[in-house]
Formats: C-alpha cells, structure tokens, sequence
C-alpha cells in the first residue's frame, strides 16, 4: 500500500511545485462610513449577500476608541490602536490658542496626519507597489514627505450622498487599476454616517440609504468585471464605526455640563465637547481635581476619567494629544457642552454592538462561503500587507486573527505540504492498509 501513498505525494508535489498565484493580488479597502454591523437585517440588500456568498462576512467587526471618523480610518490604514497613530480626533486643535479646525479643514493639516506612523500607501510604496486613494481620511496629507502616487480628495461642501457621483467615482477607481496598474486604492463613502446622524439609524432615511449602499456594492463587482480585474482584484469593504440613536426631549435626563454643580467652563483652559458621546477637557493649573471631582459621578450615564485611569482596553490614553480629563456616555446620551442636534451618534465605547461596522471580503485571496466570527478593524492592515505581498510597519493587529479568511496561500502551502509528508511517511511505516482511509480526509484537511 506504500505506492499508494507515494502516488499521493507525486501528486501533490505537483500540485505544490506549481506557483499558487501567478499574478500580484491587488487589495481595494472601501469604507462606507457609519455602516454598523446589523444595517442589512431591516433592509433587502441582495448585493451584500451575494458578495458574503462569493466571498467572507464577518459577524462583525470591532473599531478601536474614540469611535470618529479620522481616528478610526487611521487605524484601517495603519493598524494601530489610537493613541499610538495619534490620530486622536477629527479636530485638529491647539491648547495653547485654543484654535480648532472642523473634519474637512484638518484633513489638510499635515502634521496632524504625519507624527509618526505610515499609512499602508506609503509602505507598500516604499516596497515597489504602486497606491491610491479616492477620498479616504488622511488622503490629502504627505507622510515623511511622501504620498499616494494616486490620489483624489472632495471639496468642500461636497454632496457625500449623489449615487451617481458614487458610480463614477467607481469607475475612475477601476480605472487607476487597470490603466495605472495600481496594487492598493484606498476609497471612502460618507454615507450612511449623515443619513444616519441626521435622521437616526432607524430611520426609513438610513433604510433607504442602505438600499442605495448595496446597489452601489452591485455596480462595484461590475465594474471590477468589466475592467477585467476580478481574477487578481480582492475587494473589502467595512466601516469606521456604527451609530446609536440619541434621547432627548424629556425622555431622558440629558447631560449637560453647564447645568453640572460646582463645574464651570472657567476652570479650563480648554475643551472638546459637543461632540457627540465623547469629550475631552483641559484644566487651568491646580484646577485639574476640582474639575474631575464636579464632573465624577455627576450623572449616571457619564463616565469620566482622567487619562492615566482610562481603561486599558479603550487604548486612549498613551498620547501627548490626548487632553488630561477624558468623558464619554453610556448609548442614548450625548455630553452638551450647551445644546446638540444630532438624532444618531457614534464615538461611544467600542464594545457597545451599536459602534461595530460590517465587514464583507472578496476576490482570489479569499474563501467563499465563509462566515467567521468578529475581530478587531486594527487586523485588517496585516491582512492587506500579507495579501499584498509588503512587509508591514509595526503595528497593533495580528494576521492570525484574520488568516483563516484566506485561502491557502504559498507559505501555508509549504508548512502543510511538511507536516503532510511527514504524515504520510509515517503511514506508510506503520499502517499500510489504513493509508487510505485515514490519509484522505487528512489529506483534505491539509490542502483545503
Ligand atoms: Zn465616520
């Protein structure tokens, strides 16, 4: 029964000798923004279905804190948790002239970007790739004097919901692909984050809004086909971060800080409120405890911490940006300063299922068919570098959370190809009618 056995092994040396991907795999990260986890359970949404049965859906996924649009998008291009990007807000400030810049203006401030840790453009540059990127937080600034050899940024008081613009914008994308032969595009959506802060998520607007998402996930794989890339193209597509519905007008006490008893905005030298959940404060000198102990336990759904206790898992501590008092809400409040208006919100604690994004991956590099458990958003750099081919940055995730996604690829191949053989051998040694039997389910298993 040896021969059999040796058979096999001819068999799948041959299979193994052959180069498992003849042509550099190509990664497209989309980021729809807002899109929590759960938007296609009230919704029809057959394109998003048939990418989960073409390719991987994750329950979940889990966006690192503060839950806002740059720091989160910083993340996806570099891995890292929060505080060790330093990305830590959507507002760039200065404590000192106590100037802030809104979203769009910070986008264009480049030392906000480039403290430090490089986006995946840049590294994969840097090793022979070529990158892009169509609106994607972070697009518009240099790092170490480098940028996205490709790239595009909106306008201000761009349109973020003009379905046909999202089309075109498609198509130009598959067109740095083909004609540029670019290896990574980075490309963003800011829907349905407005619908969904402007009318709430449970809204017939973000039901809507999630129709219009999914038909653009349709025109996207077309377009791809159609530009002849699905053979080497894979495609992600996740969020920033969720959104959760806010409570006011007298169905809950709101927090309101001005209203809070021995807290006053005179004591600070600066702040960071109304802004949804989350807020940051800085103190004037010796003011630091009377604050905390005003704000501690002035509210239920409050939670206030000064930056050496923050829970270690929030990973939002550990940067000279991040101001000395941190607050955030429990889910349904927001921290006014004065007055918001928001009717959904995000930046809450990343373990509330309200701030979790989906997840969808397809192409070569991935199975079909495969819905796999939840992870962290900071994963996804590793599993891109490895598709890629780039040796990644230091970073904060792990491929390990992420690799039973992919098929097997040349390295696995080879460990399993040893383990097999060895297997095998063995058999043979020892158990030569059973090879059959028990080698072809093994043999399955290695290889599959
Ligand atoms: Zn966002």
């Amino acid at each position: 029964m040896l021969w059999i056995a040796s058979l096999w092994l001819l068999w799948a040396s041959s299979i193994l000798g052959a180069p498992v991907n003849k042509q550099r795999q190509k990664v497209l990260l989309i980021s729809f923004d807002g899109f929590r986890w759960d938007y296609d359970r009230d919704v029809d949404t057959p394109n998003l279905d048939k990418m989960a049965k073409d390719g991987v859906k994750a329950l979940y996924v889990t966006p690192p804190y503060l839950t806002i649009t740059s720091p989160t998008h910083f993340t996806l291009l570099t891995g890292r948790y929060i505080e060790n990007h330093g990305v830590i807000h959507n507002m760039w400030f200065n404590t000192t002239t106590t100037e802030k810049m809104p979203y769009y203006q910070t986008l264009f401030v480049n030392e906000w970007w480039d403290n430090g840790t490089l986006p995946i453009w840049i590294t994969a540059q840097r090793q022979g790739l070529k990158a892009g990127s169509l609106h994607f937080p972070g697009t518009a600034s240099s790092y170490q004097g480098q940028v996205a050899m490709v790239r595009e940024w909106e306008p201000p008081l761009y349109n973020y919901k003009n379905e046909t613009v999202w089309q075109e914008n498609t198509d130009k994308v598959m067109g740095w692909f083909r004609d540029q032969d670019l290896d990574f595009i980075s490309f963003y959506f800011g829907e349905p984050d407005g619908t969904g802060h402007r009318h709430g998520p449970d809204s017939p607007e973000r039901r809507e809004m999630v129709k219009q998402v999914d038909r653009t996930v349709g025109y996207i794989r077309q377009s791809a086909e159609q530009h002849g890339l699905s053979g080497h193209l894979n495609i992600i597509i996740t969020a920033d971060h969720g959104m959760s519905t806010v409570y006011r007008n007298g169905l809950v006490e709101e927090i309101t800080l001005s209203k809070i008893p021995g807290f006053s905005f005179r004591d600070l030298s600066f702040h960071l409120v109304d802004y949804g959940p989350s807020g940051m404060l800085l103190p004037k000198p010796g003011m630091l405890e009377k604050v905390y102990n005003a704000l501690k336990g002035a509210h239920p759904h409050l939670h206030v911490f000064k930056k050496e206790e923050m829970p270690e898992r929030l990973h939002f501590a550990k940067n000279d940006r991040i101001l000395p008092i941190i607050l955030f809400a429990d889910p349904g409040y927001v921290i006014n300063g004065v007055l918001q208006f928001n009717k959904g919100e995000h930046g809450f604690d990343n373990e509330d299922m309200d701030m979790k994004p989906f997840f969808r991956a397809v192409g070569p590099a991935f199975h079909k068919n495969l819905e796999v458990g939840p992870f962290e958003t900071v994963n996804i750099y590793p599993l891109m570098c490895h598709i890629l081919g780039i040796q990644p940055e230091v970073n904060d995730g792990h491929l390990n959370a992420t690799k039973h996604m992919l098929v097997t690829n040349s390295a696995l191949v080879a460990v399993g190809f040893t383990v097999c053989k060895n297997q095998i051998l063995f058999l043979g040694k020892y158990q030569h009618q059973h090879i059959v039997n028990v080698f072809s389910p093994y043999f399955l298993f290695c290889f599959r």
